[in-house]
């Protein structure tokens, strides 16, 4: 049915991966993919606009151009009740005293309108002498616009005027959908009333075409509206209620799809790559486990290397997402399932997302393997040369057990012996490109473990990760006390640097963050240097020692000043968000985040999670200055009030919306067309559900009640429809 390249051949790989499938045949043209300009009232120039403005080139894409607000034109207001300049308000009465005032540019027409209740001002500056002529004084009419407040009145610029009875034959008593527009597309008069006025002859053209997606199980058991309608509704809502079921049943389409894409997908990976299979547990892992395992297993711990080990032992490839807080023990996880791999042959390999964090990962299992004969190797942008070759060598030889790095893993001339497993940490800052690329690295893909460190809501990890199997890590090791945190504004720092000096005379030491917004460019580090000295002069030589790290420093000199704060030998440490993620200092107890209101929330989080990693009490203090948004105060309190990853995540998404985390937006994961991940979660739920249901007992889409559902699924899947794009 699919056409599945060779899982080596990697662009094959690629669009599987990606959530595309690509169909066998195209479908047969139907009305819905008529060029656009072929409708009534659109044409080869309005076409070229709403190509190049809103990519529709379709009366398909067209249809799928929803409204993004409604005006119930069933009410009516009257003028004493306008108070507000930011409502649409239709009225009936009547218009008199037109006037034409100025000239040139600043010509206009004004007329007064009246009801019962009072009069307001109306003001045209274009189509002046057209108006003179239409409209007569003393007829009633229906007036719709949006008042807007100057010189201590209310006026309504261009309302729309119609006379009763025209009135109900354009909008018939419905409601009226506003659409997003562009200047240019107003520029070929296509503001949001000529872009409504297109659904009338749309609608008719494509009647015939349109058919139910949907079971009918599901359009029952949901009491869904049929699709043809809810299409009619979303765009010419009769009535209130009629939209909110037309809006309710194409939300659940969409929502729908895309789960049962995801799911699809996995389980057709499932079914056609096999994994290698790692049946047994040798001495790489007992000796590790007997005789270096520093401590007890969480039971989380315990649980999610059941699920993985269950995985790797299945003979399928193992795609599966680890998500755990910050501290909660990942690394640990993942060196473990590296030891698997390798007692069963493979080599294995740790992808982080940057040179600190790769750097880090690499000190400490080579610390935790430490006496175990296994060979570890490091592999950055910064090994080059010499080093790098024999390197090379020994990977492609099969010396190298465990490669740890950074995306340089991908380059093509890394080359593995046998690699078994990957291993990719901080999953949100690598592409799905960059997934795909570590697949070819055998002929058998290897077995994939996503480990993300920022907790993400299951709403979206159900979207954006809804192809991978989840495992989570729901519990820290034991004695930790969580972080306490509390807020100053800059104007109570000298409180702060006390409480400084008496954690660092019982032998703490303390982090001190500055915001950058972007390491990798050469900003301004201003910001930071200005701390650093004021800290310096604050906490002066010989009785503290202060360090600073930050990402433009040459590599040697930053891990010279990082190394002395690890060994205790520095106080302060004075640092942009470079120590942000897996920097692991259990004597820090501190951690100072200055100009807080600047970080997003998971940043913030990261940022915590410093600290508390050892048995004393740790503090995160939050620095602001008084003047907050509110959204920076929201992200403060939140802050304050949990130390919960997962409820931060939460909080970020409610705050900001899906597009802003993570840079999602970007990934184009969560450009959905109607519904919204936050407010419809349990809808995504219910969807998510239903898929789930509908291919465990029908995997692929083969039972005669899915058959509608099946021919919209397959045709619709490729990557160049619209909703094809989504996921
Ligand atoms: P993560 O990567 O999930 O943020 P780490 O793997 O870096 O967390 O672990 C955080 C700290 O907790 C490390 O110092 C690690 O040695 C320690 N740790 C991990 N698992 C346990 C455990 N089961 N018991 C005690 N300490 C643990
Ligand atoms: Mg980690």
């Amino acid at each position: 049915m699919f056409i599945i390249q060779s899982p080596s051949h990697v662009e094959g790989l690629f669009f599987i991966f990606a959530g595309y499938l690509i169909p066998d045949a195209m479908p047969e043209k139907d009305k819905l993919d008529t060029p656009v300009e072929y409708l009534k009232g659109v044409g080869p120039a309005r076409a070229a606009v709403l190509r190049s403005e809103l990519n529709i080139f379709t009366f398909g894409h067209l249809l799928f151009y929803f409204p993004f607000r409604y005006i119930d034109r069933t009410k009516f207001a009257s003028v004493s009740q306008i108070n507000n300049d930011s409502m649409w308000v239709q009225l009936r009465g009547r218009i008199s005293d037109f006037r034409i005032i100025g000239a040139g540019r600043g010509k206009r027409a004004t007329a007064v309108f009246s009801d019962s209740t009072g009069h307001i001002e109306l003001i045209w500056f274009q189509g002046i002498k057209w108006l003179l002529n239409k409209f007569k004084s003393g007829q009633e009419y229906i007036l719709f616009g949006k008042p807007s407040y100057f010189n201590g009145n209310y006026n309504i610029p261009h309302p729309e005027v119609t006379l009763p009875e025209d009135n109900l034959l354009i909008q018939g008593g419905r409601l009226q959908a506003f659409y997003n527009s562009t200047e240019k597309l107003k520029s070929k008069g296509l503001d949001s009333k000529s872009i409504g006025k297109l659904f009338i002859p749309l609608l008719s053209a494509v009647k015939d075409d349109l058919q139910e997606n949907l079971p009918d199980d599901i359009l029952n058991k949901f009491k869904l509206m049929p699709r043809t309608e809810a299409l009619y509704n979303i765009h010419l809502p009769v009535n209130q209620d009629l939209l909110n079921r037309a809006t309710a049943r194409l939300k659940f389409e969409e929502l729908f799809l895309i789960q049962l894409r995801l799911l699809f997908n996995k389980g057709l990976r499932k079914e056609k790559f096999r994994g290698f299979v790692f049946s047994r547990v040798g001495d790489y892992l007992n000796n590790f486990y007997h005789r270096k395992l520093p401590f007890e297993l969480t039971g989380a711990q315990k649980r999610v290397i059941r699920e993985i080990r269950t995985d790797l032992g299945s003979g399928k490839q193992m795609n599966r997402l680890l998500q755990g807080d910050v501290g909660s023990g990942k690394t640990l996880v993942a060196l473990m399932t590296m030891l698997i791999a390798l007692d069963n042959g493979y080599q294995a390999c740790l992808m982080a997302p940057t040179e600190i964090l790769a750097n880090q990962h690499f000190a400490t299992i080579k610390k935790l393997l430490d006496g175990l004969s296994v060979e570890v190797a490091l592999l950055t942008g910064s090994v080059t040369g010499s080093a790098r070759k024999p390197l090379l060598d020994h990977l492609a030889g099969g010396i190298v057990h465990i490669l740890v790095g950074t995306h340089a893993l991908i380059e093509d001339k890394v080359q593995f012996k046998n690699l078994g497993l990957v291993i990719i940490d901080e999953q949100h800052r690598f592409g799905v490109a960059q997934r795909a690329g570590l697949w070819k690295k055998n002929v058998t893909p290897p077995h994939v473990l996503v480990m993300t460190a920022t907790p993400i809501p299951r709403t979206l990890s159900m979207t954006l990760y809804g192809d991978l199997d989840l495992s989570v890590i729901d519990e820290m090791p034991p004695g930790r006390k969580p972080v306490k945190t509390v807020h100053f504004y800059d104007k109570d720092r000298l409180k702060v640097f006390g409480f400084i000096r008496r954690q660092i005379k019982e032998g703490r030491q303390v982090y001190i963050v500055y915001p950058i917004i972007n390491e990798s460019e050469k900003l301004d580090l201003k910001d930071l240097n200005d701390g650093f000295e004021s800290i310096s002069r604050e906490f002066p030589l010989p009785g503290y020692a202060v360090s600073m790290v930050h990402g433009q420093m040459n590599t040697a000199v930053r891990d010279f000043e990082m190394q002395r704060f690890v060994r205790g030998e520095t106080n302060i440490m004075v640092s942009t968000t470079v120590i942000e993620v897996g920097v692991d200092i259990p004597n820090a107890s501190v951690m100072v985040i200055e100009n807080a209101e600047r970080f997003g929330l998971s940043q913030l989080h990261q940022l915590r999670g410093r600290v508390g990693r050892g048995s004393s009490q740790s503090f995160c203090i939050l620095m602001t200055k008084e003047q907050l948004t509110q959204e920076g105060r929201k992200r403060i309190q939140t802050m304050v009030r949990t130390t919960d990853g997962f409820e931060i995540a939460e909080a970020d998404l409610h705050i900001r919306g899906p597009g802003e985390i993570h840079g999602l937006r970007q990934s184009g994961m969560v450009n959905l067309v109607i519904a919204d991940l936050v407010k419809d979660e349990k809808l995504l739920k219910l969807a998510r559900q239903e898929a789930e249901a509908l291919l465990s007992e029908d995997a692929g889409l083969k039972s005669e009640k899915n058959q509608s559902l099946a021919q919209y699924f397959f045709k619709t899947i490729d990557l160049k429809s619209g909703w094809g794009l989504i996921s």
